[in-house]
């Protein structure tokens, strides 16, 4: 067939001008019914019924039933994809159903992902799968009980429809359960909901979406002006620098740390092909689609978070205009960030001060033992803090020995030999050598290091196998991994198994694009 010659100019994505959102009703579906919730999250809202009870609970958290007083809509933002200017996004899979404000006079947005197509849907369907939905459910929960600033998770609800989804690895659509998830976070706004007005030159609805921010979300700044607009920046720029830390704390891998995945609250936000460290490598992704550049690998995160902070800036600029003190705000960024880096790793090292003259070295060589042999880093930091620094202070002779309590972490033990043993071996004499011009006791100190290193997170293979018992209609495993997640820096005794390293059967697995 031949294309009409102008095809190319007619055939552009929609574009919504001058205003920050559309109106848009969620798709009804089949059948809804709760697959979990999240019942700290139903508290913030003040919820008085119990949704495991309640059939409405479902309609709603499903777009089925608009509540008296939602007024739905979802959001026009652009973004930096990749390192490159996208244009307009927005919320293609996402609705706003609205505001609670609860006892506490907390203000909490309701908003639902996967409930249908909105007017940033472009080509997508606007719906989500229950496999990304579990991920995106469980994962929210885990890092909030892990003390990580983020998005929280009210409840998931399956649709009873089945939506088509390509998986890559054999290039034929396939059918799978729908389902919503329905998110809670005082804002969604993200750094391409003001990229957006910046790229356009619309200045006027930029400041107007910078004042309501500001009024809205840190009225402790005052009335907006530009002064305000600055110290707004710096703010993003300290909490952003604070959520980085804690993802390095953790071993979190976004996978999408595009500038419109980034929350203007500083929140870890839309959990796509995010992922875990098991072994610990700076290089690891858990996204596919970057395996080659590997742009948003563990160790760039930082960086990354910078470039991002540097493209809102750029949008901030017109209502600045003065680039000097904006840059000054991006080095607070930097600044935060090795301070609050320093203080995290001297905390999960069990020590009570940074000393940087034997530190800094100390941090340098851990990462370095860390990647000699494959080492698990949830588990090497866990226990980490069974070192003995008490036995008369003698140095133990037999590496062996010394390394007993860490012998858990290696998925190839029998790697642990020779020189690579020497030099474990080596960093943990000096470690403990540390430790021991240190007051606290062994206890007092593994106490104090098990509040900042996690027993359990959220394994890759744990994630996959309560989403394979869900499609089975099982959702046992979804509600035992969300309790469990409650207490993430607990000893559960009889939960050990959930601690465990990656069997081997999941390791193909563990970096499967999740998208
Ligand atoms: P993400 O990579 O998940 O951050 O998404 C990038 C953009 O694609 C955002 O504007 C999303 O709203 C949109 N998007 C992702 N998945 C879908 C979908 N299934 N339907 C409609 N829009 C989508
Ligand atoms: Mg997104
Ligand atoms: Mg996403």
């Amino acid at each position: 067939r031949e294309l009409p010659a102008d095809l190319e100019t007619k055939n552009f994505r929609r574009q919504v001008t001058e205003s920050c959102y559309s109106s848009v009703m969620p798709t009804e579906v089949a059948q809804p019914q709760l697959v979990a919730y999240s019942k700290e999250v139903a508290d913030l809202l003040d919820l008085q019924i119990d949704p495991s009870e309640s059939d409405q609970f479902a309609a709603v958290f499903a777009g089925n039933h608009v509540l008296e007083g939602m007024e739905p809509f979802a959001m026009c933002y652009g973004g930096h994809q990749f390192g490159n200017w996208a244009g307009q996004l927005g919320d293609g899979r996402a609705i706003n159903l609205g505001e609670v404000l609860n006892q506490r006079e907390e203000h909490w947005t309701l908003q639902l992902k996967g409930a249908g197509p909105t007017p940033y849907s472009r080509t997508a369907d606007g719906l989500a799968v229950l496999r990304s939905s579990v991920r995106e459910f469980l994962c929210s929960e885990a890092m909030f009980h892990l003390g990580v600033p983020t998005t929280r998770a009210l409840s998931l609800v399956l649709t009873g429809e089945q939506v088509e989804r390509d998986m890559f690895y054999d290039g034929h659509p396939k059918l799978e359960p729908g389902a919503v998830v329905c998110r809670v976070a005082p804002s969604f706004l993200r750094f391409g909901n003001y990229e957006i007005f910046a790229a356009r030159g619309d200045i006027e609805t930029l400041r107007k979406l910078v004042n309501y921010t500001i009024r809205t979300d840190f009225p402790h700044l005052g009335e907006p002006s530009r002064d305000v607009y600055l110290h707004w920046f710096e703010e993003v720029c300290r909490r952003t620098a604070e959520m980085i830390v804690h993802w390095m704390r953790v071993g979190f891998v976004h996978g999408v740390m595009n500038t419109d995945n980034m929350s203007i609250l500083g929140l870890t936000i839309d959990y796509g092909p995010y992922g875990w460290l098991e072994g610990y490598d700076p290089n690891w992704t858990p996204n596919t689609t970057d395996a080659s550049g590997r742009r948003y690998r563990f160790g760039n995160q930082p960086q990354i978070a910078l470039w991002n902070l540097v493209r809102l800036a750029n949008a901030l600029h017109p209502l600045i205009e003065d680039a000097e003190p904006l840059q000054q705000a991006l080095d607070v960024y930097s600044d935060r960030f090795e301070q609050g880096w320093q203080s995290m790793m001297t905390s999960k090292l069990g020590l009570s001060s940074f000393q940087p003259e034997i530190d800094l070295k100390m941090f340098e060589e851990l990462t370095e033992i860390l990647q000699l042999v494959e080492t698990d880093m949830t588990i090497f930091f866990r226990k980490l803090s069974l070192l003995e620094t008490e036995n008369g202070n003698q140095e133990v002779a037999d590496e062996m020995e010394l390394l007993a309590p860490l012998m858990d972490a290696y998925y190839e033990p029998e790697k642990v030999v020779g020189e690579v043993r020497a030099k474990i071996c080596n960093w943990i004499r000096g470690y403990q050598s540390r430790l021991r011009h240190e007051s606290l006791s062994d206890i007092a100190r593994r106490e104090k290091m098990n509040r900042v290193n996690p027993k359990y997170v959220l394994r890759n293979y744990l994630a996959q196998l309560a989403i394979d018992k869900a499609e089975q209609g099982d959702f046992s495993m979804v509600n035992d991994l969300l309790e469990l997640l409650r207490h993430p820096y607990d000893e559960q005794p009889d939960q050990d198994q959930y601690a465990a390293k990656r069997p081997d059967w999941a390791r193909s697995r563990a970096g499967c694009s999740m998208l």
